[in-house]
């Protein structure tokens, strides 16, 4: 039998078990109770309840921490009705993450500008509080350190980091071509994580032109081959919305010419 406990035994208790959130509200906690004149069971739900949100919020931010996003960007930021040739309904499922349990690649594509990154990254967060891992890496960067990585013999291991989230998230995909050992390096990435891991890749290239970007058709072949397996591609048109913003407020008079337009 438990009897007049202090309250610095208690909290010590509390630490010990790492019920940190009951710890430090423990007071307004056990207030909040009596003054609802709640039950023994609901009083424990609502422990449970504050527990539970610390620990996610805690999970959230160090995942996030681990996915380097490169800034915060999120689905409430994100104006669909600027970019009419994107399906919110859409969006909203991807949201839910069921296509980074299955393991399917998701691409976005479009001209410069009309929110690629932006959805990227908001997706990438939506998945992370859906309890996945998460990293996100610049085609460059990416294809940067498989390249250091095989040239000092390490490339297993730069492969099994890579293989590890359960979305790699692969921005700019496009902007410079790759050289043949980086497409070669790339494919291998891409087939060690065939059907494990989930792939959004963004690109300022339609699929028919990723041939030149990664400088052999064969290699794109086969990297295309297994990433539209299980794909959702979704193409974004339009203008791109930073210069959208600038013709708005009277700084640019003229649409831009778009690759996708
Ligand atoms: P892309 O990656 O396609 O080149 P970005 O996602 O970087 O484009 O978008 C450029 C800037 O415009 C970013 O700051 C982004 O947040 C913003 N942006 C783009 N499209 C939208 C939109 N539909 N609603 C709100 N902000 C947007
Ligand atoms: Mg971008």
């Amino acid at each position: 039998m438990v009897s007049a406990v202090d309250h610095d035994t208690l909290v010590g208790w509390l630490t010990r078990l790492k019920l940190t959130a009951i710890r430090d509200q423990l007071d307004s906690l056990l207030d909040e109770a009596a003054r609802s004149d709640l039950t023994m069971r609901e009083t424990v739900a609502l422990l449970c309840e504050r527990e539970i949100a610390r620990k996610d919020e805690r999970r959230i931010i160090m995942a996030l921490k681990i996915a380097h996003f490169p800034h915060a960007r999120d689905l409430e930021g994100f104006d669909f009705e600027a970019q009419p040739s994107i399906d919110p309904q859409q969006i909203r499922e991807l949201a839910t993450a069921r296509w980074v349990a299955h393991g399917d690649a998701l691409l976005l594509l479009g001209p410069p500008g009309v929110g690629k990154s932006h959805l990227a990254i908001a997706l990438g967060r939506e998945v992370i509080r859906q309890n996945y891992t998460v990293l996100f890496t610049t085609a460059q960067s990416l294809v940067a350190s498989l390249v250091k990585a095989h040239s000092e013999g390490r490339l297993e291991e730069r492969l099994a980091f890579l293989a590890k989230p359960k979305l790699l998230i692969v921005d700019e995909l496009g902007y410079l071509p790759f050289d043949p050992n980086a497409a070669h390096l790339f494919f291998q990435l891409v087939s060690r994580r065939y059907e494990r891991g989930a792939m959004l890749i963004t690109s300022n290239r339609s699929v028919g032109e990723w041939g030149s970007v990664f400088g052999d058709p064969v290699v794109a072949t086969a990297i295309l081959d297994r990433l539209l397996h299980h794909s959702h591609v979704i193409t974004i048109r339009g203008d791109s919305y930073r210069l959208r913003e600038k013709r708005r407020s009277g700084l640019l008079q003229k649409a831009t010419p778009t690759l996708f337009a």
